[in-house]
C-alpha cells in the first residue's frame, strides 16, 4: 500500500515536473516582458515629460500675449467640454487644460502636452455647445497627433542637434528653452494643410463620439469662410490654416456619409453665455 502511495507521489511529481519547468520558464519570459514593458513606459514618461514642458512654456508665451477671459464659469465649463471630447480621443490620461483668451481674433490655438485656447472673438461666433465641442476637438486632434510637437522636434534635430552636439553640454532645462522659441513660432506660423485637415476629420469624429451633433464644426467653418480675408479679426486664421471652404469640401470628401446615421445632441441651451 505505502509502495503504492510512494509510486503514485512518484508519478505526479513526475507529471507536474515539466510543468514546473515550464512555469519557471515562463515566470522568466514574463519578468523579460515586464521589464521591458517598464523601460518602454519610462521612456514614455520622459518623452510626454519633455513634451509636457515644452507645452507649458509656449502656453505661457500665449497667455503672456493675451490673457484668459476672467471668467471663472466660462473657464470651468470650456474645461468640461473640452475634457469630455478629449475623454474620446487616444490620450485621455493627458493634463487637458482649456480656456477662453481675451482677443477679438476669431482663432484658436493648441499648444503640446494638452493646452488648448480659444479667443473671445471665437466664442463669439459659437451659437451651440456642439460647436463648440468641434472646435476643442480639431485643437484635440493636433495635440493626439502631436502636430506642432514633431515640427518643434524636428526644429530641434536640425537646428539644436548640431549646435548641442557640438557644445557637448546643455541641460535639459536649456534645451527645453530652445525648443520655445521655435514652438512658440510654430503655433503661431502654423502647420502643413494636411495636419489641418486631419484636425478637422479628427474634430468631427471626436465630438460626434462624445454625443455632439457632428455638424458643430462644419458650421463654425461655414461662419468662418464668411469672412473676408482682409478682415483684421481673421488674418492670422487664414495665414495659418488653409481657408474655411477649403476645410469643408475636403471634409465633404473624406467623411462622405459615414456619419449620417449619427443624431448628436447641439445643445444651444447650455453654451455659457458671455458677460460682455
Ligand atoms: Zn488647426
Amino acid at each position: 500500500m505505502h509502495k503504492l502511495i510512494a509510486a503514485l507521489v512518484f508519478g505526479v511529481t513526475l507529471m507536474l515536473s515539466p510543468l514546473a519547468w515550464a512555469f519557471e520558464f515562463n515566470q522568466d519570459l514574463l519578468s523579460g516582458a515586464v521589464q521591458t514593458l517598464t523601460t518602454q513606459l519610462q521612456d514614455d514618461k520622459t518623452a510626454d515629460a519633455e513634451e509636457l514642458a515644452v507645452g507649458r512654456q509656449i502656453a505661457g508665451n500665449l497667455l503672456g500675449a493675451a490673457a484668459l477671459v476672467k471668467d471663472q464659469k466660462l473657464q470651468k465649463y470650456v474645461n468640461q467640454v473640452g475634457r469630455w471630447v478629449a475623454n474620446q480621443s487616444e490620450r485621455p490620461d493627458l493634463a487637458w487644460h482649456f480656456g477662453v483668451i481675451d482677443s477679438g481674433d476669431i482663432n484658436a490655438f493648441a499648444a503640446p502636452g494638452g493646452y488648448i485656447f480659444v479667443t473671445k472673438g471665437l466664442y463669439k461666433l459659437l451659437k451651440n455647445e456642439a460647436e463648440l465641442a468641434g472646435v476643442l476637438a480639431h485643437e484635440v486632434g493636433h495635440v493626439v497627433r502631436k502636430h506642432h510637437y514633431k515640427v518643434i522636434q524636428q526644429a530641434k534635430v536640425v537646428d539644436f542637434g548640431s549646435k548641442l552636439l557640438a557644445e557637448k553640454a546643455g541641460s535639459d532645462n536649456q534645451l527645453v528653452q530652445q525648443l520655445i522659441g521655435s514652438g512658440a513660432e510654430i503655433v503661431a506660423r502654423g502647420l502643413d494643410k494636411r495636419a489641418e485637415y486631419e484636425a478637422d476629420r479628427m474634430g468631427v469624429v471626436l465630438a460626434a463620439r462624445a454625443g455632439y451633433d457632428q455638424y458643430g464644426l462644419v458650421e463654425v467653418l461655414q461662419q468662418m469662410g464668411h469672412y473676408s480675408g482682409g478682415d483684421d479679426a481673421v488674418k492670422l486664421l487664414f495665414k495659418t490654416h488653409p481657408h474655411p471652404d477649403e476645410r469643408l469640401s475636403k471634409l465633404d470628401e473624406s467623411l462622405g456619409d459615414q456619419l449620417d446615421d449619427l443624431h448628436g445632441q447641439t445643445l444651444p441651451g447650455r453654451l455659457y453665455k458671455l458677460k460682455k
